[in-house]
C-alpha cells in the first residue's frame, strides 16, 4: 500500500502570490505601504497597524532557526517516509518568522540560531514549498 498524498497548503486570494513566487523558486513576503512592517504569513491587512495598503517584496531567503523539533516516531502517515525529519520555527532577515522544515542536512545537526537559506522542494505538480537549509550547503 502507498503513503496517502501529503495535504496541499490552501490557496486564497492573499496568499496565490506567495504561492506562484514558490513556483519560480522565489520567497517572497508582505509589506505593509503605511508603516513598513514585513508581515507573514500572508495577510489581507496588516496585523500591526491594520491598513490594507500591502505589497509584496523579494525576501532575501537568509535567516535562523527560532526553535525546532525533530519527529521521530508517529508521523501522520503521509509523512512516515519522511521520519526522522525536522520542523522548525526559521527567524528571517527582515524579522518574520516561518513554520518550515530544515532539510540538506542530519537533524541532529539542526540547532537553535543557527543560519539557514531558503531551498525549494516540490511537493506535487501545484506545489512547490520553501524549505530551509544550512546556510551555505549545496
Ligand atoms: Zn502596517
Amino acid at each position: 500500500m502507498s503513503a496517502p498524498e501529503k495535504p496541499a497548503p490552501p490557496v486564497n486570494y492573499w496568499t496565490k502570490p506567495y504561492w506562484n513566487a514558490a513556483n519560480e523558486g522565489k520567497l517572497i513576503i508582505q509589506r505593509c505601504l503605511d508603516c513598513q512592517k514585513h508581515i507573514f504569513y500572508p495577510r489581507i491587512c496588516c496585523p500591526f497597524c491594520f491598513s490594507d495598503r500591502i505589497e509584496w517584496v523579494p525576501a532575501s531567503g537568509k535567516g535562523r532557526v527560532y526553535t525546532y523539533t525533530v519527529v521521530r516516531s508517529n508521523a501522520p502517515s503521509a509523512f512516515i517516509g519522511d521520519m526522522p525529519f525536522v520542523i522548525a520555527i526559521v527567524r528571517l532577515e527582515e524579522g518574520v518568522q516561518m513554520l518550515t522544515n530544515i532539510v540538506g542536512c542530519d537533524p541532529d545537526e539542526v540547532r537553535c540560531e543557527m543560519p539557514v537559506e531558503v531551498t525549494f522542494e516540490r511537493l506535487n505538480e501545484n506545489f512547490v514549498l520553501p524549505k530551509f537549509k544550512p546556510a551555505g550547503s549545496e
